[in-house]
């Protein structure tokens, strides 16, 4: 009988007809679009739990997009709830964040237990599914044809030296290429994404820098497609540019790759010497309109090579990517014809 009370309780306090009762917010602002819909269980405890982690959304989303004001973001939150019985509310709540650098769907439910006015996960009806990607926005930068152009490479990274090579080519307003290792992309994902937010490239430089003549076909496709995946899955960037490792590749391999293979002409031998100055004064006594610079940013002389040669050629020469570098090509032959 108690238990029929409190059921009847419950129905009449949800009510049966007004259990969808909610609250909306609904925000537009310029940069930004929130959707909130959550329930009112009238059960106090659990409301104000539901209010409170409302919030806290709603603050996180602001706080997370306030820099991203060149693209729309959206929040959008969905909660409903059940009575399950007459001790516990299960409480659904649809999470979907979208930005210009992430996508993410949450669904999330939890129950509340009403005899002890808490939340319980232990009654076996909890469950969190999460989708994450991140999204990229290539850069539009504008490339002028007319102006003689370098592109800097750098090859084995990411590294510890990833991140002090990209605030030198952010002092001088240069952009580079990085050919990255699979194996490596999940530790530095953040630096990348850095890369990318600069105008910078990345390019597929085989997911553990094996010799590829000594790979079999799989064991090939194996290494660039991995790590075409892990390059999309931790920046939202796919590459379209492939650096095989040592630049060495068969031309029976060449064929089954379908992205662009990029090799260099201008090899500072940073790997090799140790003196900045020395790998510094290889790329500038070699380098001329359109060079591919090979570098690596695995070295620290590496950075202080590449502030040497930033500093030495700023003026006459625009420090392109791959892609623009290719793109530059191509404006300059139909130009010519
Ligand atoms: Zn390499």
């Amino acid at each position: 009988m108690k238990k029929l009370c409190l059921i009847i309780f419950l129905l009449l306090i949800s009510g049966c007809t007004v259990k969808e009762k909610t609250k909306t917010i609904i925000e537009y602002e310029n940069n930004y679009v929130v959707s909130i819909n959550y329930p009112i269980t009238n059960i106090k405890k659990l409301d104000n739990k539901i209010v409170k982690y409302i919030n806290k959304e709603y603050n996180d989303f602001k706080k997370n997009n306030s820099n991203y004001n060149l693209e729309l973001s959206e929040l959008n939150i969905n909660g409903s709830y059940d009575i399950v019985n007459d001790r516990y509310v299960k409480v659904y709540i649809e999470k979907y964040v979208y930005s210009n650098k992430v996508e993410n769907f949450q669904n999330i439910s939890f129950n509340f237990d009403i005899k002890k006015n808490k939340f319980v996960n232990d009654i076996g009806i909890t469950e969190i599914k999460e989708k994450k990607c991140i999204k990229y926005t290539p850069s539009n930068k504008i490339i002028n044809s007319n102006k003689k152009v370098i592109a800097l490479t750098f090859d084995d990274g990411p590294s510890i030296y990833t991140e002090s090579v990209l605030n030198v080519l952010n002092e001088y307003n240069a952009r580079a290429t990085f050919f990255v290792i699979g194996s490596k992309v999940k530790y530095y994902s953040d630096t990348l994404i850095n890369l990318l937010d600069s105008g910078n490239e990345i390019g597929n430089h085989t997911y553990n820098h094996k010799l590829l003549s000594k790979l079999n076909d799989d064991e090939l496709l194996n290494q660039i497609n991995k790590t075409q995946e892990i390059i999309k899955e931790y920046t939202g960037f796919t590459p379209t540019l492939f650096r095989p490792s040592y630049g060495s590749i068969k031309k029976s391999q060449k064929s089954m790759i379908d992205l662009n293979i990029i090799l260099w002409n201008v090899d500072t031998l940073d790997w090799k010497y140790k003196n900045s100055k020395v790998i510094a004064n290889r790329a500038l006594s070699k380098a001329k309109d359109g060079s591919i610079i090979l570098m690596h940013d695995t070295h620290k002389r590496s950075v202080e090579a590449l502030e040497i040669v930033l500093n030495e050629l700023k003026g006459e020469y625009e420090f392109v990517t791959i892609s623009e570098l290719l793109k530059i090509r191509m404006l300059r032959s139909t130009n010519e014809e």
